[in-house]
């Protein structure tokens, strides 16, 4: 298997913890020993890669051992999530053990700081439930739904033990759920001064093991034909986020790990440590991933009413869920902040931005706090659905050593979107048409690509119909030329041929926090071209300004956004590609040569894991 250079960003986790012999942490208060935590000396640590149950190459597993940020401001490693929980009037908790967790020195691939222990160390088996609104292909909406998907078998593949907890939708793709059935017949959940009835169904989406929470009440807060867009969608998903929980609780399930995702589900560890653990429930520990800072969940004090969390000047005390701007509001995401064990982004540089960079939608004061719990994993993509090499959707399968498969689908690509066949690369973009995608860099683009002499293929939609129509004008503008189709919609099949078909993709965001589109471009060996932002700094490498070796550069980036910065990134790729074929050509190989798979992550998710949870 192609092996990933070494010296990327992928992570500013640790690679694996110290541990303590902490004991069961009954009743602790996260927030007022959070504010006196401080960052313990940074000294070596020992990785503790697991045996996959898979074949991995080896030089894959030590790697996540000797990753080192290269994003200017490193996010800083956490000291010891443990002491971090402990509160110290607790009277049977052990005195906290020193721990030593750091991001680790660069070292070469494969190779182990002497100190190091051997890689190949048993580790025991987790039992870890994702509680998510979302999951690929029952309930997706953006990127967070594939993340789910990805990492969770990747999980299970490593021999632990998946369960994963998701409301029971109207709407969901029920052909992927098999053997759907009742489950846990009778959960009440306490809602207001009362509860609410609901029934807990059990189904396999694709192996996976997946409970469905399907609440009966006036309210029918999943049967609403969308999974978000509602006025209620805060009150919703704080009931479904204390439901799960609630069933974790009443079916007796004791997670090593409860991951939860984005503001959705962000109560879970506040419900935790609010509720669950004092009457029992001491074993496990969150991990909260946020896939985006924009959406937060914000509130007035009906959540307190409604949840049960009944004291006001607790929860809207600044150290928990006060917003950072409204004192009348309350605020899901900073209180999952607060509360986790550990919290995660979906990239280091994204990690750094939200914390140092102005991207936190005004939660920088928040993670600066709790910075000794806070990093950044690029995501994966599932390398099972995007391969080209076994690709269903696409009519030509190729690898790194049959490229030529490539053009058979670039015409493909053409007969079917009715481009003329020329000579001409094909500039792609793939992705929501909302504001932080780009979309003005976007349509300069366009019109750039094709003045140029490329031509270029859009697939995107917005859910809002302004945005749509304002394509709509345009793709009604272009319809006459052969060397443009803009095509306004969401369609997975099509996705794969242009993934496939097309030369270069563009991906001019605003911000990302990760970004799959170019993940999956460059396993077609389609160049990205890119705004260095987030996930997107830290995966595609410029062909011509980069310190890595030339053949671990991957794309073309661009700085600032503006027209300028486009044309010089978007330029400088369509000029190698008509006037340095061969060069072109070995781009496209370093391209696929990269490992994004889930492989990596899920040891960096793993190491988390062992960081926080109980011996
Ligand atoms: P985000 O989560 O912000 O939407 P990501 O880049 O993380 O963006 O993930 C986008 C995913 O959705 C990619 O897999 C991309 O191929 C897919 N996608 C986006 N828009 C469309 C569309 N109109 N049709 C098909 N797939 C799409």
């Amino acid at each position: 298997m192609a092996k990933k250079p070494t010296s990327t960003n992928r992570t500013t986790i640790p690679a694996t913890a110290g541990k303590s012999d902490a004991t069961h942490i009954k009743g602790s208060d996260p927030v007022a020993p959070l504010e006196r935590a401080e960052a313990k000396p940074a000294a070596k640590a020992s990785p503790k890669p697991r045996p996959p149950a898979e074949e991995k190459p080896a030089t894959l597993q030590s790697e996540s051992a000797s990753v080192t940020p290269r994003t200017p401001a490193p996010v800083a490693a956490p000291a010891s999530a443990k002491e971090v929980l402990k509160s110290p009037s607790q009277p049977d908790a052990a005195p906290a053990q020193p721990q030593s967790v750091h991001v680790v020195e660069p070292l070469p691939v494969g190779t182990h700081a002497p100190d190091e222990e051997p890689a190949h160390q048993p580790r025991p088996n987790l039992f870890i439930v994702h509680i998510t609104p979302e999951m690929a292909p029952v309930a997706k909406v953006g990127g967070l739904a594939d993340v789910v998907f990805g990492l969770s078998q990747e999980l299970a593949i490593r021999g632990n033990h998946v369960e994963i907890i998701l409301p029971k939708y109207d709407n969901m793709r029920y052909d992927h759920i098999y053997n759907l059935h009742v489950d846990f017949q009778d959960l009440f959940v306490p809602w207001f001064d009362g509860t609410i009835h609901c029934t807990v169904y059990f189904g396999l989406v694709h192996d996976r093991k997946c409970f469905f929470i399907e609440p009966h009440s006036q309210d029918d807060y999943f049967n609403r034909g969308s999974i978000y867009g509602f006025q209620d969608d805060v009150m919703r998903f704080a009931f479904f986020s204390r439901a799960a929980m609630e069933f974790l609780w009443k079916a007796n399930k004791h997670p090593d790990i409860i991951h939860c995702h984005d503001w959705q589900t962000a109560l879970v560890p506040v419900y935790l440590y609010e509720f669950y653990q004092r009457i029992g429930m001491t074993h496990p520990r969150v991990c909260l991933t946020i896939h985006n800072y924009q959406h937060q969940g914000v509130i007035g004090g009906e959540l307190l009413r409604a949840t049960g969390l009944h004291d006001p000047q607790r929860y809207f005390d600044y150290n928990r869920l006060r917003d950072n701007y409204h004192q009348h509001a309350l605020n899901l995401l900073k209180g999952g902040i607060v509360y986790a064990n550990f919290v995660t982004t979906v990239s280091p540089r994204y990690a750094f931005e939200t914390k140092d960079g102005g991207q936190g939608f005004g939660l920088e004061p928040t993670l600066h706090t709790h910075h000794i719990k806070y990093g950044g994993v690029v995501n994966g993509i599932d390398y099972g659905v995007w391969n080209p090499e076994v690709d269903g959707y696409i009519p030509t399968r190729y690898g790194i050593d049959s490229i030529d498969g490539k053009y058979d689908n670039k015409r493909a690509l053409r007969d079917r979107l009715m481009l003329a066949h020329n000579e001409k690369p094909i500039v792609a973009f793939i992705g929501r048409l909302d504001p932080q995608k780009g979309l003005d860099l976007l349509r300069h683009a366009i019109f750039f690509a094709l003045e140029r002499g490329a031509q270029f293929v859009l697939l995107g939609s917005s859910p809002d119909q302004a945005i749509n129509a304002d394509f709509w004008g345009l793709k009604n503008m272009l319809n006459e030329s052969q060397d443009c189709h803009l095509e306004i919609g969401f369609d997975e099949e099509l996705s794969h041929l242009i993934y496939a078909g097309a030369d270069m993709m563009l991906v001019p965001s605003r911000f990302e926090p990760c970004g799959l589109t170019q993940l999956i471009a460059l396993r077609y060996g389609t160049i990205p071209v890119v705004r260095s932002v987030g996930g997107l700094a830290d995966t595609v490498f410029d062909m011509d300004n980069s310190d890595l070796p030339l053949q671990e550069r991957n794309g073309y980036v661009f700085e600032n956004y503006d027209h300028p910065g486009l044309e010089y990134a978007l330029g400088r790729a369509m000029a190698c590609y008509s006037d340095h074929p061969d060069r072109y050509r070995e781009m496209i190989k370093n391209a696929m040569r990269y490992d994004y798979s889930w492989n990596l992550p899920g040891q960096d998710y793993l190491n988390i894991y062992d960081f926080i949870r109980e011996k």
